[in-house]
């Protein structure tokens, strides 16, 4: 059987094209982020930020600790905060961005957990999630500084 004869070497083809499209995936996945922009979680196409708010919200975590199920733990930990001097010492707060994919639609979220250091902010964990369980605290993040715009308006 030729084929048989052949076979270690048909293998070592087929592994070598399944690790090059996975290193492209990985290269192109690189590069969006590098440019501010994210894959869709559903299909992997490109998606486009569509938040026009820079959403900012206060973990109860501090310096290095962790978190187990980032998702349940987020969902029920984030506060909504109007600024990053609202951020007291040593304590974690974390960006929110929406995404649009521009194949299939869907949307998703980055969560971006930081620790502010002297005025910079040192990423710590990023995370995406569905865009859904999300939107409750989106909106509520709208709500609070809409308020807080009103009594500076007022004031
Ligand atoms: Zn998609």
């Amino acid at each position: 059987m030729k084929l048989f004869y052949y076979l270690p070497e048909i293998v070592c083809v087929a592994a070598l094209a399944a690790v090059l499209v996975f290193g492209l995936f990985f290269v192109r996945d690189l590069f969006r982020k590098k440019k501010g922009e994210s894959s869709c979680i559903y299909c992997k196409a490109a998606a486009a930020k569509i938040s026009q708010y820079p959403y900012l919200f206060l973990i109860p975590v501090s310096f290095g600790e962790t978190y187990a199920e980032p998702e349940k733990y987020l969902l029920s930990h984030m506060r909504p905060i109007a600024g990053k001097e609202q951020i007291p010492t040593g304590m974690r707060a974390c960006y929110v961005e929406v995404y649009s994919c521009t194949g299939c639609d869907k949307k998703h979220v980055v969560v971006k957990d930081f620790l502010r250091v002297r005025g910079e902010d040192h990423i710590k964990e990023i995370h995406e999630f569905a865009y859904e369980p999300f939107r409750p605290l989106l909106e509520a993040w709208e709500e609070t500084n809409q308020v807080q715009e009103k009594r500076n308006q007022a004031l």
